[in-house]
């Protein structure tokens, strides 16, 4: 994934806060951090597994506001449980492996040269629709190396 530094994280993510018209607090700053250090999509559960100190319904809302104000995204998985993830603003873009048989979800950035190729078929396929495309979303799902 490419990341930026933690600093420029805090401040786009403050100043996407503010034009929401919400505050950067100290418990949504955690959050940021957490997400940013794992560098992958996290549950609910795993976030407050590193962070016991925060209570869940506070965790949920806090999620809540950050993906309202679009510097978080929900992972729509194969699982139950949604994860969470920074959106690709901050991070940049890339896919999601998801394992249908142990629930593991990974984040894989897509070379350059495939990514073309991607858009190029999809353009192809929006245009055929009348549709104008401006972006893709593609998870790939399957069975990860330890589930084989
Ligand atoms: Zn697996
Ligand atoms: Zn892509």
């Amino acid at each position: 994934m490419v990341s930026h530094a933690h600093s420029d994280i805090h401040g786009e993510v403050a100043e996407r806060l503010r034009i929401a018209g919400q505050r950067y607090t100290t418990k949504r700053r955690t959050i940021i951090d957490l997400l940013a250090g794992v560098g992958q999509p996290m549950s609910i559960a795993d976030l407050l597994e590193r962070r016991n100190d925060l209570p869940q319904s506070s965790l949920y809302r806090n999620l809540v506001v950050l993906e309202e104000s679009g510097v978080v995204s929900k992972v729509v998985t194969t699982g139950d449980q949604a994860r969470y993830e920074l959106a690709e603003h901050l991070t940049g873009h890339h896919h999601h492996l998801l394992c249908s048989s142990c629930g593991a979800v990974r984040d894989v950035v897509v070379p350059d040269a495939l990514e073309h190729e991607l858009d190029n078929a999809l353009g192809k396929l929006a245009k055929r629709e009348g549709f104008t495309l401006d972006r893709h979303r593609l998870d790939l799902i399957g069975r990860c190396s330890s589930c084989q």
